[in-house]
């Protein structure tokens, strides 16, 4: 059978170890006799399954002890919400949020963000048709914004941040880092919250990871729902109510895994040679075309458009004929998009690579 790589932005690949592991505890996880679907979430068999996951991914992100790990439902999306509700509550009204609009994900928390305070959109790159991220120096912050909210990797425009924005230490940074968390080294000091759906980089969606650093906890506004009140969900171990179990147990066999792998290191050079490699395949002549600046390119997502976009299906048809998948550019930019999360080995990128080649005749 031709070997499968599958480029899909989200869901998205996983470690084909961690899904032979948990087939194979399916049936009776360590001896059980249960599935892991099976358990109360306040059983000892769980609890050891939360424990070490929570565990291995604050050694992993050498999370600060003064960090809490959330997790969450809802998704990415929720978050843009969740974190307003959950921010707000000490602020003078009307609070502002200043963000930074780098792509069609930052675009989505300016506007579900709107409904709960005044916005403010520090820079955008929406006139460059998204393809870089605005200099800090170009940013228009408001001196007292409640917050920061960058999206620092932008799975649809293939937008990257290179740094960690530098602001008035009083204003905590929020970051949407769904696309690519655990793909490179982070600071996580530098930042109030990060967030994450973990349907790329952590395991099935129905999980999201929220890091929150403690003093913002308890902030809550009135309006906020029980159980997205981040001192709730954190004073009961994010058991406040039933915790999306199996997406949590999938996730700590990724972290178990991303471990073994050497840790965030190991993958973040990986990522940029399997990164590089597709670039310099893009860019060798003018048959494709990648239109991000070159600082701003993400590792992660790479959008690319045939100069004759007559050639797409064709494109796209040859691609699955050699076993690579879900290359269809999203529906709101079109072209093609290969994401190249963690778990995408780079035996994976080599024969996209191969293929882009042969496609275009070199
Ligand atoms: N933020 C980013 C950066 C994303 O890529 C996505 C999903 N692709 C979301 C937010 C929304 O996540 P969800 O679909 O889990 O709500």
């Amino acid at each position: 059978m031709t070997q499968i790589f599958n480029f899909s932005a989200g869901p998205a690949v996983l470690p084909k170890e961690v899904l032979q592991q948990a087939a194979d505890e399916m049936l009776n996880w360590h001896g059980s006799g249960m599935s892991v679907m099976e358990m109360s979430h306040r059983g000892p068999e769980f609890i050891s399954i939360y424990e070490e996951a929570v565990r291995d991914l604050r050694e992993l992100l050498n999370v600060p002890a003064n960090y809490k790990i959330l997790f969450l439902q809802g998704g990415g999306l929720a978050q843009n919400a969740i974190i307003p509700l959950n921010m707000l509550g000490n602020t003078t009204q009307p609070a502002t949020i200043d963000f930074v609009h780098t792509g069609s994900w930052s675009g989505k928390s300016i506007k579900e963000a709107a409904r709960y305070a005044r916005v403010n959109v520090a820079a955008s790159n929406e006139a460059g048709a998204f393809t870089f991220v605005p200099p800090q120096e170009s940013w228009k912050l408001t001196p007292g914004a409640a917050y920061l909210h960058i999206c620092t990797n932008e799975t649809i425009d293939g937008v990257e941040f290179n740094f960690v924005p530098e602001i008035a230490p009083e204003t905590p940074i929020v970051a949407d880092m769904s696309s690519h968390i655990l793909s490179r080294q982070i600071d996580v000091s530098r930042y109030g919250v990060i967030f994450a759906g973990a349907q790329k980089n952590i395991g099935p969606a129905g999980v999201t990871l929220a890091i929150v650093r403690e003093d913002l906890i308890g902030k809550a506004l009135p309006i906020c729902p029980s159980a997205f009140d981040w001192k709730l969900v954190a004073d009961a171990d994010s058991m406040y109510n039933t915790p999306p179990t199996y997406g949590i147990y999938i996730a700590g066999l990724v972290f178990a895994w991303l471990k073994r792998q050497g840790g965030v290191a190991a993958m973040e050079q990986r990522n940029i040679a399997k990164s590089e490699l597709l670039y310099a395949a893009l860019d060798a002549d003018d048959f494709y075309q990648n239109r991000v600046a070159k600082d701003s390119r993400s590792r992660m997502n790479i959008p690319f458009y045939l100069r004759d976009e007559s050639m797409n299906e064709k494109f796209l048809a040859g691609a699955r004929a050699r076993g690579l998948l879900q290359l269809k550019g999203h529906k709101s930019v079109g072209g093609m998009r290969a994401s190249i999360y963690n778990a995408m080995p780079i035996e994976g990128v080599q024969s996209l690579v191969d293929y882009l080649n042969e496609f275009a005749g070199r």
